[in-house]
């Protein structure tokens, strides 16, 4: 773990690090306690406050940030290799994620260089402005799927703000985080500006939320823990933001280009396993086409090619871990328990070469209706639940029908269509005519059980600064 510029296990409870793609281990790794929290709070606490760091100036802070950025580039490989190892993706999907951290980097110098403070409307002989400052120490807590980009989307605003980080990655990808303390270190962040504390929710999770050293969290993670998380913050009155689980509708009209909504849909549900918070889990298609377009969904989910996540022409890699494999393949016994029709998929991959890993094969599922968990609870796997609707409001009811309003994909050539859909569904990002389409300059977060607050664009600069209002007489 990194504290206060310092590596160390000192104390540590040691856990194995899996590769799901063969079943054996990668490293063993420290796992931080409450004792390794006490003191990156206290590295963190005072690495914020000192004054080269508190009163940096914002042109210097952004070419640290784009030196960190050139240090990710230079280390790509590695970064790939480190996130592939133990999360299972495809190489071409980490070697693009590698790319995305470090422009997100980028961005946020960019951001933190040019972002104005506001001079506000004066009511008297004084001069009003808004200015903003860091909240101090923040705890930046990840998932497992994607640890390269989300990471970056946390701790580059954290410190273009002008926060200490102590980042928390997940216990199945503890090492892209591990990487990134190096990479800054060595781009001459100071000591204590970036902690890394791998190991549990329970054990370092839990403890860095509720102590009163840390200012603010930043979490993304399921709906369950980011409720705990929130209620911590509640009793502490700590700003909270939130990237929480998804069940996002994909909706497809008779009018569309099927072809590419076809292709949309295998990438939007199949990409990363569907170990992705926007995957396109429910698919919505108008009942005149419905049988002959899932069809055609079905034939492309067999002809996907599970493999091993190396291997040249890999579409898709194993599932992170076999706990998580079981939780999937729970879901779907149980439904095909309770009657859902098994479309395609719903098992292991005959191939030997995959024995060992947690593969599971691209699975769609036609249920009767929207009323069955399995269209209701977030599977976070490679299976898709095709549906039918009629009409347009048959559509909207059916689609926000779910606890959850993540993200919406929206096929049609009837554009006036696609905006009053767009309009009408409860969801923090909606594509229309694409998906999964995802950008660093515009904002992302979900509305209802999909999280608090919005990350990335200019305002997830914000998110990590408080406001202070100052007037100055001028006479
Ligand atoms: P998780 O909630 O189990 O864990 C996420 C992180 O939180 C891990 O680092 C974990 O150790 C830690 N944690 C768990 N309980 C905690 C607690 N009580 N206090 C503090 N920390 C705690 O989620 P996961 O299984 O790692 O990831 C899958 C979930 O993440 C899915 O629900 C998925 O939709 C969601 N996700 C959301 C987004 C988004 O941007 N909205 C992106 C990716 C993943």
């Amino acid at each position: 773990m990194l504290i206060g510029g310092q590596w160390t296990s000192a104390g540590a409870t040691v856990f194995d690090s899996i590769n799901p793609a063969t079943g054996e281990r990668n490293y063993r790794i420290a796992g931080a306690g409450p004792e390794h929290v006490e003191l990156a709070v206290a590295a963190a606490r005072e690495a914020q406050a000192r004054p080269a760091w508190r009163d940096m100036l914002p042109h210097r802070r952004a070419a640290l940030l784009m030196r960190i950025a050139d240090g990710m580039e230079a280390s790509a490989d590695r970064l790939a290799d480190a996130q592939r190892l133990e999360n299972g993706k495809v190489v071409a999907e980490c070697r693009s994620q590698v790319a995305s951290a470090a422009a997100t980097f980028r961005y946020y110098a960019a951001v933190c260089e040019t972002l104005g403070e506001e001079i506000t409307p004066s009511r008297g002989a004084y001069l009003s402005m808004s200015i903003h400052e860091p909240h101090g120490v923040v705890a930046a807590i990840t998932p497992w799927n994607s640890p390269l980009t989300m990471e970056a989307q946390k701790v580059a605003p954290a410190l273009a703000a002008g926060n200490a980080v102590i980042l928390k990655p997940s216990e199945v990808t503890p090492s892209p985080a591990l990487e990134l303390g190096r990479i800054a270190l060595e781009a001459g962040l100071a000591p204590g500006l970036l902690n890394v504390l791998p190991g549990f929710g329970a054990e370092v999770g839990g403890p860095l939320v509720a102590h009163p050293g840390v200012d603010m969290v930043s979490f993304t993670g399921g709906t369950a823990s980011g409720r705990r998380i929130a209620e911590v913050a509640a009793r502490k009155l700590m700003s909270v933001a939130l990237e929480l689980g998804g069940k996002s509708p994909h909706i497809v009209f008779a009018d569309a280009d099927l072809d590419a909504a076809a292709d949309a849909i295998i990438g939007g549900i199949f990409e990363g396993s569907g170990q992705s918070c926007v995957a396109g889990s429910r698919l919505f298609v108008q009942r005149s086409i419905r049988d002959a377009f899932v069809g055609r969904i079905v034939e492309r989910a067999r002809a996907l090619r599970v493999d091993l996540p190396d291997a040249p022409g890999a579409q898709m890699g194993p599932i992170a871990s076999f706990g998580h494999r079981e939780r999937i393949e729970a879901m779907v016994d149980g439904a095909r328990g309770r009657g859902v029709e098994v479309l395609c998929g719903a098992e292991r991959p005959a191939d030997a070469r995959l024995a060992a890993g947690a593969f599971y094969r691209p699975t769609v599922l036609a249920p009767a209706d929207g009323g069955d968990p399995i269209v209701r609870e977030e599977i976070f796997g490679p299976v898709l639940c095709a549906l039918a609707f009629d009409d347009e409001a048959d559509l909207v009811a059916q689609a926000n029908d779910s606890v959850y309003g993540l993200a919406a994909g929206i096929w049609t050539r009837d554009f006036g269509r696609a905006w009053r859909i767009a309009r009408a569904l409860a969801a923090g990002t909606v594509w229309i005519n694409t998906y999964k389409q995802l950008s660093i300059s515009t904002p992302f977060g979900g509305f209802k059980d999909s999280g608090l607050g919005r990350e990335k664009g200019i305002g997830g600069l914000r998110l990590y600064q408080q406001g202070k209002s100052i007037y100055v007489a001028t006479r």
